[in-house]
């Protein structure tokens, strides 16, 4: 066990960092930061940013050499970053786990190989692989391996005609082409694993997005107990795969004609697990400190049904923000990143809201936006 009051290093310094860092000062710990943008929102929180590139190794080294254990908010860290940081401290969760799913071509195979369901895909690596990926159902995405987020890096194919130019328009980089699943919801499985192997589970949250960009997350989630339990077998498998440790998210499709099948994963507190700041007796980033700790997990029980609402940078370039409006209800929970420039589908901040039932919360969320859900 790391005793509370120890240092903590986070690699990435966006809002998770900034939520984790947070939730580690209430545990006494003081947090350094390594990201290479001077504008980190963790680092406004934080006692140390370290500003430098993740290749940089004197940094790195200064890093490990600080802190009593290290954690990532955000996947896209460098491989050779990971193994360096668990050679010389320990990083929770470990670097291949980070490694799996910073690539979907990776991630996507590895589910395979656990025998797990997905949307039907398949790689593409050179102009060879085209007419097996032509071969798939259509409608169908191409999505990139690496670097896509928020929608980002997807193009849509109607027909396998509009795959060859579509992936010169992604610059030929590596990619996955999956098949569109008719949607009837879209869920998280956000769990908590310790080194004991220990597990536990927050409530299931439903997913709403917009433009590929997670819109609300509505708990508890509509969604059939059978689809919930297996859900969480499956996400539980995968944890025990990785042997991981921490806080892990597991993307979820639910299709029209019922089928569970895994979308992505990320080894780290996710979007849709905000919910539990203020919704569950601890939420996921107390819950990361305390695995990466070594401290006993914590109680993930709902004590009021929640909707979180995403605030994009959209609002912000749409005009002046009515903060009356947005706060009026008394049980809105505002968080704001503390970004300097507002962009259009760039996460600002977002709103918990609580009431004494999903459907309540759902009425707010239509009232604050002027009569529609999303
Ligand atoms: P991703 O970045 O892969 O999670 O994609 C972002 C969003 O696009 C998802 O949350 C879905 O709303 C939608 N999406 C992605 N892949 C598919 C698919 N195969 N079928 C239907 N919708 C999808």
């Amino acid at each position: 066990m790391i005793a509370p009051g120890s240092t903590i290093g986070i690699l990435g310094g966006g809002q998770l960092g900034m939520m984790l860092a947070l939730a580690a000062r209430r545990f006494d710990c003081a947090v350094w930061v390594y990201d290479p943008d001077p504008d980190a929102p963790a680092a406004a929180i934080a006692e140390r940013h370290i500003c430098a590139p993740f290749e940089q190794e004197t940094a790195l080294a200064a890093f490990c050499a600080g802190v009593a254990a290290i954690t990532v908010e955000r996947e896209q860290i460098p491989r050779a970053t990971l193994e360096f940081c668990a050679q010389h401290s320990i990083l929770r969760p470990n670097p291949g786990s980070v490694a799996i799913a910073q690539d979907r071509i990776r991630e996507k195979t590895f589910f395979r190989e656990l025998g797990l369901a997905t949307a039907e895909f398949a790689v593409l690596r050179t102009p060879a692989d085209l007419a097996a990926a032509q071969t798939i159902p259509y409608p169908a995405l191409l999505k990139t391996a690496q670097d896509g987020y928020d929608g980002k890096g997807q193009l849509r194919l109607p027909s396998p005609e509009a795959l060859a130019p579509a992936w010169q328009e992604l610059g030929q980089r590596p990619a996955i082409v999956e098949a569109m699943v008719p949607l009837q919801q879209e869920f998280s499985v956000i769990l908590a694993r310790n080194s004991a192997g220990l597990a536990v589970f927050y409530p299931l949250a439903e997913n709403r997005h917009r433009q590929g960009i997670l819109d609300l997350s509505i708990v508890p989630a509509a969604l059939p107990d059978a689809v919930q339990d297996q859900a969480r077998r499956w996400a539980l498998q995968i944890a025990e795969a990785l042997d991981y440790i921490g806080v892990l998210a597991v993307e979820f499709f639910h299709s029209v004609d019922g089928r569970l099948l895994l979308n992505e994963m990320a080894p780290r507190p996710h979007n849709s697990g905000h919910f539990s700041l203020d919704a569950c007796v601890h939420s996921q980033f107390d819950q990361q400190l305390r695995s990466l700790l070594d401290l006993p997990l914590g109680d993930t029980r709902l004590l009021s049904p929640v909707v979180m609402l995403n605030l994009l940078g959209d609002l912000w370039l749409d005009g002046a923000l009515d903060w009356g409006h947005w706060l009026r209800h008394p049980q809105v929970k505002p968080y704001l990143y503390g970004k300097k420039e507002a962009r259009r589908g760039r996460k600002m901040g977002h709103l918990n809201i609580l009431a004494a039932s999903r459907e309540a919360a759902l009425r707010t969320v239509a009232e604050l936006r002027g009569g529609e859900v999303g």
